[in-house]
């Protein structure tokens, strides 16, 4: 079998220059190949007129440079655009894009399924298939960029597709610096969320990387009882730990931890709750984002009524938590939060996906 040749998409630009001057070449060249990559989307090195003709066509045989192919794109009557992408493995991931919001956002994934089975979240019904590598994280941002004409505008990230960043913090982080690159689509890291269950040394990592994203913690529940039985690594990670953790969380001057609170009917939602939270947050620099459930087939939740929502929100607000109720976006293309799930990409059939939705 042919060798596979380098692949340029999982380089960050300082690899980058130091593979082409093992190669005799000069260094500048890696700017060169990540503008166009990156800022013009452009992956054809016969197409990137301000290389030399040589240059042109050598690359090709030294280099590859591998993007996730757009299978299907749906677009939701709300304007949202839910992504299916394959990868160079045939294995298929989802990101979606959610205009004005009030900025443009892409909702990306970091991994294929995902390991940490959250009771109310489709994607946690398949298992973890296999972790993105970086470049197929940073792959997705370029694909959507393109594809909504937004390589030089700006625009969030946001990591809550399908995945835990922070069970594949390694890459995600190699493809946040990957974006971030000046010469590429230079994304500021305060356009960029990463939202996590709390896998606490994960948090203890981030919190020293010198490219801090904004940080959202998908609590969802005020009790490790309640907890566990949503969000299973809690077992391991309890409240305590993970809010002991943002307390000492380093924040830049005005930044505040997002905490993510699925409200589900009768189950979470009882102004009890929203007190307990309150309690619960406080001395950390925090706002809460609800999230009326998304039902779904297989999830064994419903969601409150508007009613119920604007109760819990009242309890927070009235004791000055900032408080936001998550509008619903892309709910029939089923690109909403917890709702995205691949058939075709898991090791599972879709016979065995089925079943394990309907349990
Ligand atoms: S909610 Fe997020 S962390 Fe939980 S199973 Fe779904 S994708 Fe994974």
């Amino acid at each position: 079998m042919k060798p596979s040749l380098p692949d340029m998409a999982e380089l960050e630009l300082h690899e980058l220059e130091a593979g082409l001057e093992s190669g005799g070449r000069e260094r500048f060249h890696a700017r060169q190949l990540y503008r166009w990559i990156y800022r013009r989307g452009v992956t054809d090195f016969g197409r990137m007129t301000d290389l030399s003709r040589t240059l042109r066509q050598q690359l090709p045989t030294e280099f590859a440079v591998t993007t996730p192919s757009v299978v299907a794109d749906e677009r939701s009557t709300d304007g949202t655009r839910k992504f299916l992408l394959e990868l160079a493995d045939k294995r298929r991931i989802e990101a979606v894009f959610i205009p004005d919001t009030p900025s443009m956002t892409f909702c990306i994934s970091t991994q294929v399924g995902c390991a940490m089975a959250c009771d109310f979240c489709l994607t946690g019904k398949m298992g973890l298939v296999r972790n993105l590598t970086a470049g197929e994280i940073a792959g997705q941002v370029r694909v959507l960029a393109a594809a909504t004409d937004l390589l030089d505008r700006p625009f969030n990230i946001v990591l809550m597709g399908m995945g835990e960043p922070l069970h594949n913090y390694d890459n995600t982080m190699k493809a946040l610096r990957m974006l971030h690159a000046e010469h590429g689509l230079a994304v500021s890291p305060r356009r960029v969320t990463l939202s996590t269950v709390g896998i606490v040394p994960g948090l203890e990592r981030l919190a020293r990387e010198p490219l801090m994203p904004n940080l959202a913690i998908s609590l969802h529940a005020t009790t490790d009882e309640q907890r566990t039985r949503l969000v299973p690594p809690n077992r391991k990670y309890s409240l305590a730990d993970i809010l002991d953790t943002c307390r000492n969380f380093p924040l830049k001057k005005r930044s505040r931890i997002t905490f993510e609170y699925v409200l589900l009917d009768g189950f979470n939602d009882t102004p009890e709750d929203a007190r307990r939270l309150v309690r619960l947050l406080s001395g950390i620099k925090a706002k809460v984002n609800l999230i009326p459930l998304n039902p779904a087939p297989g999830i064994p939740y419903d969601r409150p009524s508007d009613e119920r929502v604007g109760r819990f929100a009242q309890v927070l607000a009235d004791r000055h938590v900032t408080v936001s109720v998550r509008k619903s976006r892309g709910r029939d293309i089923r690109a909403a939060c917890g709702q995205l799930i691949v058939e075709g990409g898991s090791k599972k059939s879709a016979g065995q996906q089925m079943a394990l939705l309907m349990r």
